[in-house]
């Protein structure tokens, strides 16, 4: 995507970006920041998160807040507890990028293990619902709140061995769907993002026989994570975007 916003695209804008501590959500929230954005970030583990934010402020960026909430632990009680901390820092909210994401296994469907199947629902699915539910009111107060989930190519068309994770985020573009639909008559727009192959760690377990040099970076994807955010896609609504638009599903050749 060719697109090269102003500095000050998000100027007065808050995000909240979950899994911030890694990949594609800890280059989005120091995106963010250096498009003049404040960030609420969230994560799992205290020192990578701690990393996260010291980096961000070493550039100048603001963080509105940091809060450790392991997702494993995300029941609908536990999503209002963090919606109200949130707003102790952040009383409204402009953006939310649900980003946070585990894979499972990979692979056939007959040995997917209920336990690893479990996992993947409750961090991709759940979590996300959940948190979706606590953050709506701080969205709503926004005059053009902007929400994002990530999804991903076999959320869209299943493809063998993608198990739990395929059918996340066959469920998380349903979501949005639906959101989008209960929300048109609203300022808010939800959206999915489909990175697509992307250099992390992620992408590496997934894959581990690939060459990571043959990917694109989380960095070469934030015109699309920006473009969500900024007022230049304020209509858009209901429709789920690929930061990669021209590359073929699989491993990178
Ligand atoms: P990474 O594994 O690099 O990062 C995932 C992030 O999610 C990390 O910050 C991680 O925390 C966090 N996370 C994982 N489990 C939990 C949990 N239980 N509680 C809180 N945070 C958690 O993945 P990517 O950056 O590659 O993926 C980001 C999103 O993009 C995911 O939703 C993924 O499905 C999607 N995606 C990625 C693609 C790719 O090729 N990379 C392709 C298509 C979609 P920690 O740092 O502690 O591990």
């Amino acid at each position: 995507m060719h697109y090269q916003p102003q500095r000050d695209l998000l100027l007065g804008r808050t995000i909240l970006v979950t899994g911030a501590t890694d990949g594609i959500g800890r280059e989005a929230a120091l995106t963010y920041t250096r498009f003049s954005a404040k960030v609420v970030l969230t994560g799992r583990d205290t020192e990578k998160l701690r990393q996260t934010e010291a980096a961000i402020i070493a550039e100048g960026g603001q963080v509105a807040g940091s809060f450790l909430f392991d997702l494993t632990s995300a029941t609908p009680e536990r999503c209002m507890e963090f919606a109200r901390q949130v707003e102790q820092v952040a009383p409204l909210l402009d953006g939310v990028l649900h980003n946070a994401g585990v894979l499972g296994d990979v692979a056939p469907m007959v040995e997917q293990t209920a336990q690893t199947w479990q996992h993947v629902m409750d961090i991709n699915v759940n979590a996300t619902f959940f948190l979706t539910q606590a953050l709506l009111p701080l969205l709503l107060r926004s005059d053009a709140g902007s929400l994002v989930f990530t999804s991903s190519s076999v959320g869209r068309q299943g493809r063998a061995n993608w198990g739990a994770y395929a059918v996340s985020k066959f469920a998380t573009e349903g979501m949005m769907q639906v959101l989008a639909d209960e929300y048109k008559h609203t300022s808010l727009r939800v959206n999915c993002i489909n990175p697509g192959g992307t250099r992390t760690k992620m992408r590496a377990s997934a894959f581990p026989q690939e060459d990571p040099n043959k990917l694109k970076t989380p960095a070469d994807l934030m015109p699309l994570y920006l473009w969500v955010m900024g007022d230049d896609s304020r209509r858009k609504t209901g429709m789920s975007f690929d930061a990669q638009p021209n590359r073929k599903p699989g491993i990178a050749e």
